[in-house]
């Protein structure tokens, strides 16, 4: 895919992660999301191997674009 922002074709690969949490607040401590908060990509400690979250990356911007539909959230 092209991307969004710079128009340079985007190198196709994997977010290699572990405990995650994309939310609209920081977070000190615990990645554990409350009641009120908005999140998206919840993803719990791996237990043998990383997570491998599907994305591309822009070899200029350095933007990331990933599809978090299939992973934990609460956004309606
Ligand atoms: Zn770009």
């Amino acid at each position: 895919m092209k991307c969004p922002f710079c128009n340079v074709e985007m190198i196709h690969g994997y977010l290699n992660c572990g405990l995650t949490l994309w939310s609209e607040r920081k977070h000190k401590i615990s990645l554990l999301p409350d009641a009120k908060e908005k999140y998206a990509l919840h993803l719990g400690t791996p237990l043998l191997s990383p997570h491998h979250v599907e994305s591309d990356c822009c070899p200029k911007c350095k933007r990331i674009i990933l599809d978090s539909s299939d992973f934990e959230n609460n956004l309606k």
